[in-house]
């Protein structure tokens, strides 16, 4: 090859992708990584090598395509997820992303509207954009919350074919009540998407959308295993809907889009959901740690019913975002004015982050 010298706007480009910034939070190899709401601590060994046991059954056989309704992986999230659900009601992708990928080709699309209440998961916009589906912003209170009466008001103006519930929400923490969710499917023509990524650091008591699956074919839940789960590197997300909604996933999927050793480490990793998700109580520890020393320095931290804390407050983010960096913290700036947001990582972890902002002073 001689010299690199297209850039994209000399390429025959979509129209409609033009402009457009690919998802780049940055991977700077820093001792401290709290930006993208990993479970930061790693899998356990025992674990380990139980799921290299079966990746060393499975590779045997990768000559042969893998089971391209991976049957027994979904007969382990239905079991993991409870609610009575059965292996028909689940879906799974290489990681959430791609299920709402799926979910997105089949029902958003070109001439066909996508909707969440902004500031939401900056994938969302991504993902409807990227199937050529047009995506609208709504808004939510000052303090991030949506009220049932509200939603369901914007949600009738806009008319979307496809409603993105981020719950509870990235990047703000904020919970989302059952009673939002059955106003917007109510109001709603299109299908709603209950993104529940982060429930496992919810209340236990919190109840789930999963338990408004009966009966409401256009609702779905999805999951990932790349945040409680510490399983972000294996790409695993999955979903629970009426098993029509399900068909309808079946159209726009690549033929054996789950390869065997994904699935082979995935159930593996499910028969140790109870080791795997042992950290989770000790993270919610240190998100209430984050939150109590943060407004301890005068900044404000959001309510958040997940792994990390979006803190307000911050007269300059760019700046002190940078002074972490510089100390060997990485956090992230979500781009909402004031604000950054940090990961709840292990106790080791959580003191470093603390202690290097306070080190850079006091809020303004
Ligand atoms: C992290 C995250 C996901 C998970 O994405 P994967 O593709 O499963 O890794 C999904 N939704 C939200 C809101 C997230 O923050």
């Amino acid at each position: 090859m001689g010299r690199v010298t297209a850039s994209l706007d000399d390429l025959p480009l979509r129209d409609d992708l033009r402009g457009l910034t690919p998802y780049g939070a940055p991977q700077a190899p820093l001792p401290i990584a709290l930006n993208v709401n990993e479970n930061t601590h790693p899998v356990p060994d025992a674990v380990a090598s139980d799921i290299l046991d079966d990746i060393a059954v499975a590779i045997r056989d990768v000559n042969r395509y893998p089971d391209r309704e991976f049957t027994t992986l979904r007969e382990g999230f239905a079991d993991y997820l409870g609610h009575g659900l059965t292996a028909e009601q689940i879906w799974a992708g290489n990681g959430s992303n791609e299920v709402l990928q799926h979910i997105l080709q089949a029902f958003g699309g070109p001439g066909r509207t996508a909707f969440g209440f902004a500031p939401t998961y900056s994938m969302y916009p991504l993902i409807a954009q990227g199937t050529g589906a047009r995506w609208v912003a709504g808004t939510r209170e000052s303090d991030y919350t949506i009220t049932p009466e509200e939603a369901a008001e914007q949600v009738r103006a806009v008319d979307p074919d496809v409603i993105l519930l981020c719950s509870p929400n990235n990047p703000t923490g904020t919970p989302l009540g059952l009673d939002v969710v059955q106003a917007v499917y109510d109001a709603a023509r299109g299908v709603v998407i209950v993104d529940e990524a982060y429930q496992e650091f919810a209340p236990r008591d919190a109840a789930s959308a999963l338990t408004l699956l009966e009966g409401r074919p256009r609702l779905a839940v999805s999951r990932t295993m790349s945040k409680a789960f510490a399983f972000a590197g294996a790409r695993v997300g999955y979903l629970a809907a009426d098993p029509a909604f399900i068909d309808a996933l079946r159209l726009v999927r690549l033929p054996y889009h789950l390869s065997a050793l994904t699935q082979a480490a995935a159930i593996a990793a499910l028969r140790n959901a109870d080791v795997m998700l042992a950290m989770v109580d000790e993270i919610i520890e240190q998100r209430d740690r984050i939150s109590a020393t943060l407004e301890a320095l005068g900044y404000t931290p959001h309510e958040s019913w997940s792994n990390f804390v979006l803190f307000g407050g911050v007269r300059d983010p760019k700046t002190v975002w940078q002074q972490l960096y510089d100390q060997g913290v990485l956090i992230r700036d979500v781009g909402i004015p004031g604000h950054l947001r940090v990961t709840a990582g292990t106790e080791a972890e959580t003191t470093a982050f603390l202690d290097a902002l306070a080190s850079i002073g006091s809020a303004s």
